[in-house]
């Protein structure tokens, strides 16, 4: 049994409904569980499963790490997140987030490309074949390096 408190702050809010619109428009239930994952997902960027577990638990949220899993391959399968690989694991990020930018693969800290940078980087891609999508250059943050 999942025991989930929720405590809503303003500033997020907005966000998080928003990340949950998208699931009830791809056919998913909007449960207390979700809505806590995507709380974390809003105010975390880039976290691990692993790390969400972690954030729930501050928050007095239990849940367990199979369950995390489930909702953030539900969220991804509903296009509300987008994975990025990292050194240990997978990381989500919020769709929205996702366009163009450099992750650091150890802490998850993201950095947007500029739009010259992202224009030339796309060219890049579709010159190569390859599908036109949000462009993450995975490379180690000045703190990780
Ligand atoms: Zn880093």
């Amino acid at each position: 049994m999942t025991v989930i408190t929720i405590v809503d702050e303003p500033d997020s809010s907005v966000a998080v409904d928003r990340l949950l619109t998208r699931l009830s428009g791809a056919g998913m239930r909007r449960t207390l569980a979700t809505r806590a994952v995507a709380q974390v997902l809003v105010r975390h960027d880039c976290p691990t499963a692993a790390e969400v577990q972690a954030h729930l638990r501050a928050r007095d949220v239990r849940m367990d790490l199979t369950t995390v899993h489930r909702i953030l391959r539900r969220l991804t399968e509903a296009g509300a997140v987008v994975p990025i690989p990292r050194d240990s694991a997978m990381g989500y990020r919020i769709a929205d987030r996702a366009e163009h930018c450099l992750t650091c693969p150890s802490c998850g800290r993201t950095v947007p490309l500029t739009a010259a940078a992202a224009t030339a980087l796309l060219a890049e891609v579709t010159a190569a074949g390859f599908a036109l999508g949000p462009v993450t250059v995975s490379t180690r943050c000045p703190r990780c390096h």
